[in-house]
């Protein structure tokens, strides 16, 4: 059989029920081909949920998109993103500054302003982060390079109308949509619930694929968080879910389930990495995901790693170690300290 040569992604829409669009819009990672955003019509217009990274031609995608839903960047009245990540508000600001709409975020954003403020003192913390998990240096020396090389995938600056939290609503014509704080993948995550037509728009918290990720450094216990924020999905019983990458999907309690499941495999991994013996974060994400640590993915299943490390340690499961030498790699031990 021939090997199908590769798609050139480019920006898709279509309508999934009456009154949602989904719009399909192309990423730049290996792995993650595509984001989704959400148009929900509201009067003579949309609320556009999430708005896609900012890269060259990404306006174009998310136009075409728009389009092919039959609908035009000036129809959006209100700018609403589940989360702080680049796919997720990357367009928001020459958005909000082209078609006046509101941006409505969460307020706990302030990390990915702070990093595009001064990203080169954000690039420093992560290095620092990385050297000291261990993360051997000709590695970091490129991942380092490839990062000065990419952009940020945000246009403009975040500014943001409305705080996105409980009790505020999200008026459509579907009805109106409740704000559900949902730390864990990010501290900004929300998710919004339409309790009447039991539709979840889940961002990056849920998704058709389990795929886990959780922002580092900035709340105390990011898995403990998404765990908790797990349940509260869960007791909303919604029946569908539109989420920020791949297709929508039924069967929401099942994923929530898989989602804790999938938490706990690792979780255990990480303990049995410990109980082989002391390790740098950097050895214990080589223990737990083997062959699927490559240079595309070190960077966040490292980052994955001191998250469930940071969960056992809070747990009292794991300890940081004395570095025997000043600039020595900080390495884990199984047990409380
Ligand atoms: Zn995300
Ligand atoms: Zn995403």
């Amino acid at each position: 059989m021939r090997k199908p040569t590769r798609r050139r992604e480019v920006g898709r829409g279509e309508r999934v029920l009456p009154g949602v669009w989904r719009l399909r819009l192309p990423l730049p990672w290996p792995g993650v081909p595509h984001c989704n955003a959400w148009a929900l019509a509201a009067g003579d217009g949309v609320v556009l949920v999430d708005t896609g990274m900012h890269e060259p031609g990404s306006m174009a995608h998310l136009e075409r998109a728009l389009d092919q839903a039959g609908l035009r960047a000036e129809h959006i009245r209100q700018i609403v993103c589940t989360h702080a990540h680049v796919d997720h508000c990357g367009q928001a600001p020459p958005l909000r500054e082209r078609t006046g709409a509101e941006l409505w975020m969460h307020p706990d954003h302030g990390h990915l302003v702070a990093s595009l403020a001064d990203p080169e003192r954000a690039l420093g913390q992560r290095v620092e982060v990385a050297r000291q998990s261990g993360v051997p240096e000709a590695e970091l020396q490129r991942w380092i390079a490839q990062r000065r090389a990419s952009g940020t995938g945000l246009s403009g600056t975040l500014q943001v109308d409305r705080e996105l939290v409980p009790g505020v609503t999200v008026a459509t014509d579907l009805g109106d949509w409740q704000v559900v704080e949902t730390p864990g993948h990010a501290p900004s995550h929300v998710c919004l619930h339409q309790p009447e037509r039991r539709l979840l728009i889940s961002g990056d918290h849920l998704l058709g694929r389990i795929s886990l990720y959780f922002d580092y450094g900035y709340t105390p216990d990011p898995v403990g968080e998404f765990l908790h924020s797990l349940d509260a999905v869960d007791g909303l019983d919604a029946r569908l879910c539109l989420s920020g990458h791949g297709r929508p999907f039924t069967d929401v309690s099942g994923h929530v389930s898989a989602n804790r499941a999938l938490v706990g495999e690792r979780v255990r991994a990480v303990r049995e990495a410990l109980a082989a013996g002391p390790a740098t974060a950097y050895e214990v994400a080589e223990r737990v995901y083997g062959e699927a640590l490559s240079r595309h993915t070190a960077s966040w299943l490292l980052t994955k790693t001191l998250c469930w490390l940071r969960h056992l340690e809070v747990a009292g499961e794991a300890t940081r170690l004395e570095p025997a030498a000043a600039g020595e790699a900080e390495r884990w031990g199984a047990g409380a300290a």
